[in-house]
């Protein structure tokens, strides 16, 4: 057993069940909150700086602070990441996926301290959960606008692209919270996704192989071809050819034939 598995099985009786779900409850909860006026998100959201003059709750609050959108926007942002995360926790396992949470949480409080004045979203938890989800379950559909299917895959590839572009386009901050969002998914699938390149790449590899051979084969044609009737060994593998002194394949019935015809010659 790893030191790994060691560890993980030392943390299993800490690890949250539905801490997605937790988070979403927040989520909701501050979102009411603020449309009663009871809170003001401004005094929620993580900035390094105002962490370090002794805010320090935003490092915890600024994860319960929903998306600033339309309600119906928030409602399916929220279902999302619910339904993402319950789907992401049967297949890590609670412990992990606690962990993979606790590890954006971290690169994302590690970017609001290395570009302070940054106000910080929680980005990374729609953005990993969903990029994991896509990985372990590239073949799942979505319908987009309720009607268009689309592999789960194709949907993570344009995630990938809108990261690439703003990680390139963007200034140190922006740079930051794309490595916060996508850090924790490398961490945790890097290895894997390493390792399905190089059995892909070794598999790509054999099948280029057996390929070539087969062409071989088929270039240099059939082994063995009656010339009575022109059955091939290709076409009738169990058929039992046999040549004759003058260089002629027969098959088993015209070789009969033909000796048939020989002994009947005065
Ligand atoms: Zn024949």
């Amino acid at each position: 057993m790893s030191w790994l598995h060691k560890l993980e099985r030392r943390l299993e009786p800490l690890a949250i069940p539905h801490a997605l779900l937790a988070i979403v409850a927040g989520q909701t909860f501050f979102y009411l909150a603020e449309l009663i006026q009871l809170v003001d998100r401004s005094r929620l959201v993580l900035a390094g700086a105002m962490v370090t003059q002794g805010e320090w709750w935003r490092i915890f609050s600024f994860v319960l602070v929903p998306p600033d959108a339309h309600w119906a926007l928030i409602a399916f942002a929220l279902y999302m990441v619910y339904f993402l995360g319950s789907t992401l926790e049967e297949e890590l396992g609670v412990l992990r996926l606690n962990l993979f949470l606790l590890c954006g949480w971290a690169l994302t409080l590690g970017a609001a301290f290395l570009a302070p004045t940054m106000v910080v979203n929680n980005a990374f938890i729609g953005g990993s959960v969903f990029l994991a989800f896509a990985y372990l379950n590239p073949t799942y559909v979505f319908y987009v606008f309720l009607i268009i299917p689309v592999q789960v895959r194709w949907l993570a590839l344009l995630t990938w692209i809108l990261y690439a572009i703003s990680f390139f386009t963007g200034g140190l901050g922006g740079k930051l919270l794309v490595l916060a969002s996508v850090g924790n998914f490398l961490l945790f699938f890097g290895a894997r996704i390493l390792s399905d390149l190089r059995t892909g790449r070794r598999q790509a590899e054999s099948r280029k192989k057996r390929e070539i051979i087969r062409k071989e084969a088929d270039a240099a044609g059939p082994q063995h071809r009656c010339v009575a009737c022109g059955k091939d060994s290709d076409a009738f593998p169990e058929e039992d050819f046999r040549y004759r002194a003058d260089g002629n394949c027969y098959c088993a019935e015209h070789l009969r034939a033909v000796l048939a015809q020989e002994a009947s010659r005065p």
